[in-house]
């Protein structure tokens, strides 16, 4: 079973952020998950909080809802800066993004 597979079967708690120094600013992750991401007035995505407050310090990490987990893994897929890094937060493994297993 791949580590994706193993995070998604036990349901794990995942957290979600992003190297804002590769971020193209296209704007993707904030289509698939708008309630995760959002691109601020720099141009660059930023991942949001608790409220729906955007953290607008670089690399922030947030909780991914579990409901999203799906659309952010999606978002880390897609993006095209391979900036969006998706880990367990038990142990920090990396689960989506580039340095994913
Ligand atoms: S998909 Fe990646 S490169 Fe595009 S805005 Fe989001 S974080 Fe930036």
């Amino acid at each position: 079973m791949s580590v994706q597979q193993e995070a998604g079967a036990a349901g794990e708690a995942l957290e979600v952020w992003i190297d804002q120094d590769l971020c193209t600013g296209d704007g993707i992750c904030a289509q698939y998950a708008p309630e995760v991401f959002e691109l601020d007035i720099d141009g660059l995505a930023y991942v949001k909080g608790a409220d729906d407050v955007l953290l607008q310090d670089r690399g922030a990490t947030a909780p991914v809802p579990l409901p999203l987990v799906m659309e952010v893994a999606d978002s880390a897929k897609e993006c095209p800066g391979d900036c969006i890094h998706v880990r367990r937060v038990g142990d920090k493994v990396e689960i989506y993004g580039p340095d994913a297993e």
